[in-house]
């Protein structure tokens, strides 16, 4: 056991925030790192110390591994948490951590390297005995043999990079006159965006449901899940609200799927927090990717489990065994996270600037984490996401009431806010019966520009 005495946050804005107070509350000291628009961010108001690292843009601050290795080495600190996004699935700068004796609150470098290309992550899940999607055995570069495996799998199909991420780099490709050219243009984007040009095909399914599993792994061949998350509300690939338990899975769906992602994470020796995604259709889970880091949207999972994943995650870096037994885990109720976004609530372009007044719900199991308050000035540089308005409640109906009640109270004026379109959404039968797939919103939202 190595008892983290003092932790460096690698990141910034809400998660920044949620991992200083899960280290608050352990006792643990915190360093936050900042890039010159941040200096005012709030994580770096309560952090226990604070250290510049760069300027505005990301490649030179949050991306900065020299900067954020020697700021841990300036400030004392023996372990780094890299949060979700920038560093956190670079295995390169998990390998750097470890050589500098500090301690990486991830997993393995190993286990990020083969699930960061999502050609490895596929043959290693099929593999461990997961279900994946019918497709490409491997990278497909021959059109050719492009050709017959569409045929094979029958089209529509989607051609995806071996690199891609945040739902980027991928192309539906309708039929075999397409096919070609398509697999051309995924091809060099893959190559401008992530610097790797290697793309596998994969059926398109027509109309499913993103539901993910959340698993925690020792690192020494014992692994839990944490039940499922459904992602399924989403727009151009990006998650929008995230629900557990999922509207449509029942708990012996979950024990099953959720066992059998657990049985491959123990196989694996997996160590830390994990996400395995897959789409759902007709009743059949198929495997698209796994995230080696903290979700966004893991509070909705500690909501109905009780468990502090953020804790838990600290916990396994010190070298503890995983603080609660699978037979021991219970769900309870439902939840549901709303992601809310300084942009225009139905261009969706970006909004930056000074928020003049902020005032946050509040009251009996409502959640908020952000980093704003009145005052601040939203960076134009980074992410658009402001807060997550995250509520529980004992059934799912009953969270929706309490979701519609906390959404009225929100007021963050002078910058505009998805927040309109989460109360839109809320309003819509169709999406209180919790019938929607990933196609849903986007349909809706042409719905409503028509309208
Ligand atoms: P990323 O790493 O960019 O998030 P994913 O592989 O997780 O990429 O896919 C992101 C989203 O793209 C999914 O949630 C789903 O909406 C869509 N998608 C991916 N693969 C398929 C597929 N085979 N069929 C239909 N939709 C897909």
């Amino acid at each position: 056991m190595a008892k983290i005495e003092k932790l460096l946050i690698a990141n910034r804005g809400e998660i920044a925030l949620r991992i200083h107070r899960a280290c608050h509350e352990m006792g643990i000291k915190t360093v936050a790192v900042h890039s010159t628009a941040d200096a005012d961010a709030m994580h770096v108001r309560l952090a226990d110390q604070a250290i510049c690292i760069g300027p505005p843009p990301a490649g030179e601050s949050y991306l900065n591994i020299p900067n954020i290795i020697s700021a841990a080495e300036i400030s004392g600190a023996d372990a780094i948490h890299p949060g979700y996004g920038f560093l956190s699935e670079n295995a390169k700068f998990a390998e750097i951590v470890e050589l500098h004796n500090l301690l990486f609150v991830g997993p393995k470098p190993e286990h990020i390297r083969v699930m960061g290309d999502k050609v490895e992550a596929k043959r290693s899940a099929g593999a461990l005995g997961l279900p994946l999607v019918p497709g490409s055995d491997g990278a497909v570069s021959d059109p050719a043999e492009a050709r017959e495996i569409a045929a094979r799998i029958g089209y529509p199909v989607i051609i995806k990079a071996a690199s891609g991420g945040g739902g980027r780099g991928m192309k539906v490709c309708a039929s075999e006159d397409s096919l070609e050219t398509l697999m051309a243009q995924a091809g060099s984007e893959a190559k401008a965006a992530f610097g790797d040009a290697t793309v596998y095909i994969e059926k398109y399914l027509g109309n499913p449901r993103h539901i993910e599993f959340q698993i925690f792994g020792d690192g020494n061949g014992n692994a839990i899940h944490l039940g499922e998350r459904d992602c399924s509300l989403q727009r151009r690939h990006q998650k929008v609200l995230e629900e557990a338990p999922s509207p449509v899975l029942g708990a012996e769906d979950r024990a099953r799927m959720g066992g059998i992602c657990a049985r491959a994470m123990a196989d694996m020796g997996y160590r830390g927090a994990g996400t395995i995604e897959f789409l759902w259709e007709n009743g059949e889970f198929y495997f698209i990717e796994m995230n080696t880091r903290l979700q966004v949207e893991h509070p909705v999972t500690e909501m109905i489990t009780g468990v502090d994943l953020v804790r838990e995650q600290i916990r396994i870096a010190e070298g503890y065994p995983l603080s609660v037994r699978q037979e021991d885990l219970r769900f309870t109720g439902h939840a549901i996270e709303c992601r809310i976004n300084a942009e225009d609530a139905r261009t969706f372009a970006p909004s930056p600037g000074t928020v003049s007044y902020y005032h946050a719900p509040g009251g009996m199991h409502v959640r908020v984490d952000s980093g704003l308050y009145a005052g601040y000035r939203i960076p134009p540089y980074y992410d658009s996401m402001i807060a997550k308005l995250i509520v529980y409640g004992r059934t799912r109906e009953g969270c929706l009431m309490r979701l519609r009640r906390a959404l009225e109270e929100f007021v963050v004026e002078g910058v505009k806010t998805t927040i309109p379109l989460h109360q839109a959404l809320l309003a819509d039968p169709e999406f209180q019966r919790g019938g929607y797939t990933i196609k849903w919103l986007e349909e809706w939202l042409a719905r409503e520009d028509a309208a």
